[in-house]
């Protein structure tokens, strides 16, 4: 049994309380680690050690603070091998995933910020013959950073790089569902001597450190990352203090597919964008408008494509599928499937938990699922459900399926097939979602804007964007003459 620590003052230390969480193994339904359920006194301890840290690190050159992220980056490629193993350990994604896209990912995120620290510049404004203004961009202090269980590791370096490398202290919560790899991470952060109370992270449910860590006033600006449920609630404590906050929330995205796009293309990349992390990932095309003319044809050749995805044990070379993360989220499908029977939608493949033989006889694996749907209002069409389950409806005209694209609360990504130039540019301005995607799916350059429109969030992360999120803009102005 592992027993997961928190990261506070630069050691490895046990919640005061000594309560912990017990953390499965989605693939075999087993206990392998506990986390600590970390309390208001871990948790002023680590403020203390930030506040201790603050003045040193901040003053501390950029390119400094950045050679300490260079040297964990370096660290982790060293160790990725570990690092993906317990990533799939812990989440049930195929090791496969982890290698390829979880742990690269992190290690990109660590050296993206390090360098582009280099070109977060300063402004400035010429008052013709009066003087001239210009800007400071200064870290903001003590920060929280809160994120979730779908790329654990990816995304809580997303959120900490840049903190870190704008010259704040940081006190980071992991997800309490899959807290491993942010542990083995606060251990590469004492190898390279990272000064301690620069990084804390705390393990613990978001009901109670989460909670904490946005209510606590020393922490200026909370960065998140999860379900509009959670970002709402955390919106409405922020707002009390006049916390800065950045909201990564759901998605229910659409796809768009015309009748003029590149067909075999298209039909591998849908696989994708439904299916890749057993379908957990925010930006997961989970609406599939199809164009009426190629509807027929696109559902038998996208149904044969399921039929060929293997979910099995995510240390199986052959497995392009995991296990779903948690029993909770399992029962949450399970429902959302007798939703979709009650709403009168046909199951036109999966629906179904699969049993599967050895090791992983106990663990919650669910077969990749679509469901024919022609009301856009239903809840299967409206809510997002955050598994490989996905929605086929057919569509007539640009303009309707528009608005079927918009018809929702959320608009995270929309990703538009055709092979119309016209047509792909005029809709891309017409969605309302944060990212549009045009014949392709994921294609990712760390300096755009990442974030969502109405329920999706607001703020951007990615780039310049997030290094603005982690420093306060202070304008200076400076008169010629008296
Ligand atoms: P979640 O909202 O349940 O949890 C996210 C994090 O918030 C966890 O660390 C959790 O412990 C913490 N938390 C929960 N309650 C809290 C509270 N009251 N105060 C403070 N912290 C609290 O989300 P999840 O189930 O871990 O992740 C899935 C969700 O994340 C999906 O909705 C998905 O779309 C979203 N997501 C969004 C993006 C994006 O970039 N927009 C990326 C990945 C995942």
């Amino acid at each position: 049994m592992i027993k997961i620590k928190n990261y506070t003052n630069g050691k490895l230390v046990d919640t005061q309380k000594s309560e912990e969480i017990k953390i499965y193994n989605p693939s075999t339904g087993k206990i392998y680690a506990t986390c600590p359920e970390s309390n208001s006194i871990d948790l002023n301890s680590a403020i203390k050690s930030a506040k201790k840290a603050f003045p040193g690190w901040s003053n501390l050159s950029y390119k400094k603070r950045g050679r300490f992220l260079f040297d964990i980056a370096d660290l982790l490629k060293k160790n990725s091998n570990e690092f993906a193993k317990y990533e799939s350990i812990d989440n049930g994604k195929p090791l496969s995933l982890s290698k390829k896209l979880d742990i690269p990912r992190a290690i990109d995120n660590l050296r993206f910020f390090a360098s582009i620290i280099n070109s977060n510049e300063s402004n400035a404004y010429h008052m013709e013959n009066i003087g001239i203004n210009y800007t400071l961009k200064q870290p903001i202090g003590i920060v929280g950073t809160i994120s979730p269980w779908n790329l654990p590791l990816y995304l809580f370096t997303w959120k900490i790089a840049p903190a870190l490398v704008a010259g704040n202290c940081v006190i980071a919560k992991p997800s309490e569902i899959t807290p491993m790899t942010a542990y083995l991470f606060s251990k590469l952060c004492i190898k390279v001597g990272l000064p301690k109370g620069v990084l804390n992270i705390l393990h613990g449910q978001g009901s109670v450190i989460g909670s904490k860590i946005v209510k606590h006033k020393d922490i200026k600006a909370i960065s998140f990352t999860g379900g509009t449920t959670t970002g709402e609630e955390i919106a409405r404590e922020c707002s009390k203090t006049f916390k800065k906050l950045n909201l990564e929330m759901g998605g229910k995205n659409p796809v768009l597919v015309f009748d003029d796009c590149n067909y075999s293309k298209m039909i591998k990349n849908v696989i994708k964008s439904s299916f890749l992390n057993q379908g957990q990932i925010c930006l997961a095309g989970s609406r599939i408008y199809v164009q009426k003319k190629i509807y027929k044809k696109f559902k038998n050749d996208f149904i044969k494509s399921v039929k060929k995805i293997k979910t099995g044990d995510p240390f199986d070379d052959n497995s392009d599928q995991g296990a779903i993360v948690s029993k909770n989220h399992l029962d949450k499908i399970n429902s959302y499937i007798e939703i979709a029977k009650n709403e009168g939608c046909k199951i036109l493949i999966g629906g179904k938990r699969i049993k599967l033989n050895s090791d992983c006889e106990n663990g919650w694996f669910f077969s990749p699922t679509v469901i024919e749907n022609f009301n856009n209002k239903s809840k299967v069409n409206q809510e997002e459900i955050f598994d490989p389950i996905v929605t086929l409806n057919s569509f007539d005209t640009d303009k309707e399926v528009v608005e079927f694209a918009n018809d929702n609360s959320y608009g995270l990504a929309s990703i538009i097939w055709t092979q119309n130039i016209n047509r792909a540019h005029r809709i891309a301005h017409e969605i309302k979602s944060g990212i549009v995607w045009i014949n392709c799916w994921l294609e990712r350059d760390l300096r755009t804007p990442f974030g969502g429109f109405k329920k999706s969030g607001y703020g951007k992360e990615g780039g310049v964007h997030a290094l603005d999120f982690f420093t306060q803009e202070k304008n200076i102005c400076i008169k010629y003459y008296d």
